[in-house]
């Protein structure tokens, strides 16, 4: 059971410390974390006005108003009908029509919105929402990482079925398959991604999925998730297919050890750039610094990929109930990559890996 009201609480005071008035939010993961309502954008205006002091409204068309009538959060709409001006009506709802108002757009609605919005509140000042929706969203709460939680391990079960899945001579795009297929199978509700990346195709942290066929002596960077109840799942294992040389041993297990490293560093009070570093540092000391192309993490919730971001010098300082990806990988063009990617809960003491996934090295066939 979800508490709207209290999430709304703690935007507010968000609100209040950033001295904003007034939180716009379009359909986006931020109005779904608000109200419970899921849509998408459209050429139509869906917009979620937050006054610091007031009641909320929801400003929608007319003809979509029954999709909000049983929400959990009960929140109250504000219809336009579709030769009526939804911007205006906007105005309409905001103090003087916004007048002195400092009023933030949350980042996910379409910039010609923005521009419409801006054109009929000239004297409103604007800001970012993530300035208010970031600090609130970043610390989850109890049924926000039972979700995650419950996510991560059907990611578990997708995998383990993996190692006991022939792979040899199936292309990348035959195994992605068998993985969307498999994500829906162990619990999710849909499949967010599924990445495959065989032999040279795994240097390339973001390849995209091709033709390419397992063989003899390659490795094998699988990188997929999906969600449940809206809360990712995000996993990457690295498989090798047959005796791996040595040069692949050593790049495995120097990722395994600056995985398992940022690992224990994690705990409340360190930065998010820190937790970087040490996974950075393993990678560096092991002479295989300048193939770590990319950061140790990213935050994970309603979006697969959201604050806090483990990037090198970010100076975020780590709570209890954030929840990220540890995920570094070494990429050696043309040869094969490397990744190895948990999702991990910041606790009281430190911190607690949602995913159980084996990480030692799975030769198969
Ligand atoms: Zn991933
Ligand atoms: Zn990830």
């Amino acid at each position: 059971m979800i508490n709207y009201q209290e999430r709304l609480d703690r935007v507010r005071a968000q609100m209040a410390r950033q001295r904003v008035d007034y939180l716009l939010v379009g359909p986006s993961t931020d109005l779904v974390y608000l109200t419970g309502y899921h849509t998408s954008q459209s050429e139509r205006l869906t917009l979620f006005v937050l006054p610091r002091e007031g009641d909320p409204r929801l400003v929608m068309p007319a003809f979509e108003v029954a999709r909000v009538e049983h929400l959990e959060s009960a929140v109250q709409p504000a219809s336009w009908t579709e030769t009526e001006s939804p911007v205006e009506l906007l105005a309409s709802l905001l103090r003087e029509r916004g007048r002195g108002a400092t009023i933030a757009i949350g980042g996910q609605l379409h910039a010609a919105f923005l521009l419409r919005i801006q054109k009929a509140l000239p004297d409103a000042r604007f800001m970012e929402g993530a300035y208010v929706m970031d600090p609130v969203r970043v610390r989850k709460d109890e049924y926000e990482i039972e979700q995650l939680r419950a996510a991560a391990s059907a990611a578990d079960e997708v995998y383990l079925e993996l190692l006991q899945t022939p792979l040899l001579g199936r292309s990348e795009q035959e195994i992605a398959h068998d993985i969307e297929r498999l994500l829906v199978e162990k619990g999710h509700d849909s499949v967010t991604f599924v990445l495959v990346a065989v032999g040279a195709n795994a240097a390339s942290p973001h390849h995209h999925v091709g033709e390419r066929q397992v063989e003899e002596g390659d490795a094998i960077v699988l990188d997929f998730g999906g969600s449940i109840n809206g809360y990712h799942s995000d996993l990457t294992r690295t498989l090798h297919v047959g005796t791996p040389t040595d040069e692949f041993r050593a790049v495995y297990d120097t990722v395994r050890l600056a995985n398992q490293a940022a690992f224990e560093a994690v705990r409340p009070g360190l930065t998010t750039g820190e937790v970087d570093k040490v996974a950075r540092d393993r990678i560096t000391g092991a002479g295989f610094g300048p193939y770590f192309i990319h950061r140790t993490g990213h935050g994970i919730g309603l979006d697969v990929h959201e604050p806090p971001y483990l990037v090198e010098g970010d100076q975020m300082v780590l709570e209890e109930g954030m929840t990220f990806s540890i995920e570094p990988g070494i990429y050696l063009r043309d040869k094969f990559g490397v990744r190895i990617e948990d999702i991990v809960v910041v606790t009281a003491i430190g911190a607690e890996r949602l995913n159980q996934s084996p990480h030692g090295l799975q030769v198969v066939g």
